[in-house]
């Protein structure tokens, strides 16, 4: 799928054009008195070239441009057939995080075209708006056409079709580079995407290094990768992940990627993402219902390779001036002799104890050793990523992934670029009174806390092992990182949250 930016051509109409129309702020009767005078205008100015054919066409179809409706004229232009969809969009003067998401479904909904060259008409929007409605609807196009096709014996191309948009001049350097970023970053989104999505038996922790390895390789990555294997681990001491991994054939790996800005680094981050490649729940096993998507718990490994693959590809421009480290450990929580007891006590590396209780809580324990190892890197920030808990999808559904965080100005950050991008991260407490849940009659800690508010106690045991002095955020992504149906303007499986909050976050200087 390609998306091109040119100067608008009434002339040349393509096989299908879309117009976002806005509506008036007092309606009157008439239709050009219902819509907003910058879309009248684009309207008329098309129709006169096409000998009054759309405004009749309308007309006669009684077109009411109230939110959401949509209407298509057919013209004959030159003796071609061309068809001309207005989408009335509400008032031009709404809440601009809300029209971006609708100008992502417009942009998805474009992708699903079965044209080979459908036109969006934006040179009527206003110039100050024109950077973000172009980078909305080019993120709906790239995310609405992913298809996840690796086992399809037909493996359809869709490469050739067109997406133009229309502008009323010659599109600026500045509107090309929006462009350019918005493939940089939709590429680091779908690679999460095709991580999470291929199945445990061609994706296991040999495979994420791998892509892990590949990211770091790219020309202009800027990237350094260290992976520590098993002996490693154990040289270590990561009891933690190596406990998780215990009933596993397969070797556990910790990756660290590690990502130098030019000049000097405005800062730290560190990023952290959980990645079970197969959840079988060890001892503590599943249900056969419960096993059926648990490919997906590498979503958090997902999206901060899906991060690092953006940074590596953005214009050396658009690149993030912080020094990132990226840590993803990596392994099977599966059933043998070898497996882990509920009941063990296993040791992390900072030395602390901790009573496995349940080895399906098995996500925060390779996310602790990861956190200890975090220390040396002296990160100002840390955030980290998992699909952790079935409770964080009670409260907030798929919609919304779950922040926590130890310091309010982060937190407010990224709520902010979650908001800004469409990946909606909510902010949950770190409740101090639920701590206690945690603490083990024969160790350090425990690694699950009493029945009820299982998101915020595997906030509070990361929060045991974050390094001090460093601002934490949390995030569980369990609800959104994988749908169960079509939703929106994405298909049925991973999503590839949050990368574009993460990446909009990180570019902030
Ligand atoms: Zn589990």
């Amino acid at each position: 799928m390609d998306i091109k930016l040119s100067k608008q051509n009434p002339s040349t109409l393509s096989e299908s054009t879309v117009i976002p129309v806005f509506s008036a702020e007092k309606p009157g009767k008439a239709l050009r008195s219902q819509l907003s005078s910058n879309s009248w205008k684009a309207i008329e100015k098309l129709d006169s070239k096409l000998n009054g054919q759309l405004v009749k066409g309308l007309k006669k179809k009684g077109f009411k441009p109230s939110k959401g409706k949509h209407c298509t004229v057919l013209v004959t232009n030159k003796s071609k057939a061309c068809s001309i969809t207005l989408i009335a969009q509400g008032k031009e003067d709404r809440d601009l995080a809300k029209l971006k998401d609708q100008l992502r479904e417009l942009g998805a909904s474009l992708a699903k075209s079965s044209e080979h060259h459908n036109c969006l008409h934006l040179a009527h929007i206003k110039h100050s708006d024109l950077q973000d409605y172009i980078k909305a609807v080019a993120e709906g196009v790239l995310i609405g056409s992913y298809r996840f096709k690796l086992y399809k014996k037909n493996k359809s191309k869709d490469s050739k079709r067109l997406i133009e948009i229309a502008l009323k001049s010659e599109p600026a350097a500045k509107l090309k580079a929006v462009l350019k970023e918005v493939y940089a970053i939709n590429s680091g989104q779908n690679l999460a995407r095709d991580l999470v999505n291929t199945p445990a038996g061609d994706m296991g922790p040999k495979e994420i290094v791998d892509a892990a390895k590949k990211i770091a390789r790219g020309t202009s990555s800027q990237m350094s990768i260290k992976v520590f294997g098993k002996s490693a681990l154990k040289k270590m001491k990561a009891g933690s992940l190596l406990s998780v991994t215990a009933g596993s054939s397969t070797e556990p790996y910790l990756i660290h990627m590690d990502y130098k800005p030019k000049g000097k680094a405005k800062e730290t981050i560190a990023l952290v993402g959980k990645g079970i490649t197969f959840d079988s729940g060890g001892l503590s096993i599943k249900s056969s219902r419960g096993m059926m998507t648990m490919k997906c718990d590498m979503g958090g490994a997902g999206a901060v390779l899906g991060i690092m693959e953006a940074i590596a590809k953005l214009p050396a421009s658009a690149k993030p001036k912080y020094r990132i480290h990226a840590l993803v450990p990596t392994c099977e929580n599966m059933v043998s002799a070898n497996s882990t007891h509920p009941g063990d006590v296993v040791k992390a590396m900072d030395g602390k104890t901790i009573e496995v209780l349940n080895t399906d809580a098995e996500g925060r324990l390779i996310l602790a050793d990861a956190l200890c190892y975090s220390k040396k890197l002296k990160a100002d920030k840390t955030i980290d990523f998992a699909t952790l808990t079935g409770a964080c999808v009670a409260a907030l559904g798929d919609r919304y992934a779950g922040l926590f965080s130890n310091e309010s100005s982060l937190a407010e950050a990224l709520h902010r670029h979650g908001e800004k991008t469409g990946d909606n991260l909510w902010p949950l407490p770190l409740a101090e009174e639920y701590d206690a849940y945690l603490n083990s009659d024969i160790a350090d800690v425990k690694n699950i806390g009493n029945p009820g508010p299982g998101a915020v106690t595997a906030a509070l045991f990361l929060r045991r092992f974050v390094p001090k002095d460093t601002d934490w955020a949390h995030i569980d992504l369990a609800g959104p990182a994988f749908l169960d149906g079509r939703r929106g303007i994405y298909q049925k499986g991973a999503t590839g949250f949050p990368v574009r909050a993460l990446v909009s976050f990180l570019q902030e200087s």
